[in-house]
């Protein structure tokens, strides 16, 4: 059975796109199928493997308002076990499109319904923000990873988001349960990470849910995305790369011991 993780935080800049991308291919370098969903119309996930968003024309948009089926808009990447459903600024339309229909919130579901099993993972990343496109995420979603950037106010925001998890709990009946929680942008020089985390271990009491691995800000993974690589591509060697393929395990084992 496939596991669909949807990556959410509606702050921008706190490694939602670069956690979904090297997530990804380092669970695929694990000999897992994996499939990366870019629901965000900005695409930086679909650039970041290296494929033209504005050629690519067959898109999880064109997905799900019927003008192709999932399979055809679903791609092989350059990187082996992994394939994508690719967006473009065109999903900017969907929310419009979709309140046209009475089940808009189970439209993203009920379209990877037919693949979901093709794949162990499926990774959603999402846009900066908690509408349309975040309700249908959480909902077609088996569990949330949250990345939080290690700076201040990095919990400013938390509450709406844990309010819009129990919103769509509330919905379902049945609650999205968090992954976990992914320190990013982390530097190891500064007291400001170490405060940051520590403040998390008080937010979310339950440590469990804090992931024992966390992403250094390291240069590499944000020179990756400009030669249309992952990390774990571009340069496996560094420390950005070695973390993610760390996360992976660490995701992996958590799943196995289940
Ligand atoms: P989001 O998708 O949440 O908006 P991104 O993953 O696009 O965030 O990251 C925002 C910017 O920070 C990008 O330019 C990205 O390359 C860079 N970045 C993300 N994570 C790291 C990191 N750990 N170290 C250095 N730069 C990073
Ligand atoms: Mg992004």
């Amino acid at each position: 059975m496939g596991e669909i993780i949807a990556v959410m935080n509606q702050k921008g800049g706190c490694g939602k796109t670069t956690t979904v991308v090297n997530l990804a291919t380092s669970i695929a370098a694990m000999g897992k199928a994996v499939l990366v969903v870019d629901m965000d119309p900005q695409a930086n996930a679909t650039t970041s493997f290296g494929i033209n968003k504005t050629e690519n024309k067959k898109t999880v948009y064109t997905a799900l308002v019927n003008e192709c089926s999932v399979q055809k808009a679903t791609i092989p990447t350059k990187i082996e076990n992994l394939f994508i459903l690719p967006s473009n600024i065109d999903l900017s339309g969907i929310e419009v499109e979709l309140s046209k229909e009475t089940n808009y919130h189970i439209a993203l579901k009920n379209l990877l319904e037919p693949i979901k099993d093709i794949f162990d993972y499926i990774i959603i990343d999402l846009p900066p923000s908690l509408g349309v496109i975040t309700i249908n995420s959480l909902i077609a979603a088996d569990s949330v990873l949250i990345p939080i950037q290690a700076e201040y106010f990095a919990l400013e925001g938390l509450a709406d988001l844990m309010n819009t998890i129990k919103l769509v709990e509330k919905r379902l009946r049945s609650p999205t349960p968090i992954k976990g929680i992914l320190l990013t942008l982390y530097d190891a020089r500064t007291r400001l990470g170490r405060e940051v985390y520590a403040e998390l271990k008080k937010y979310f009491k339950d440590t469990e849910q804090i992931f024992k691995t966390v992403i250094p800000r390291n240069i590499r993974l944000a020179e990756a995305p400009s030669y249309g690589k992952p990390c774990i591509v571009y340069d496996p060697e560094s420390k950005g790369a070695i973390s993610y393929l760390k996360l992976a395990k660490e995701l992996l084992e958590m799943d196995s011991g289940k």
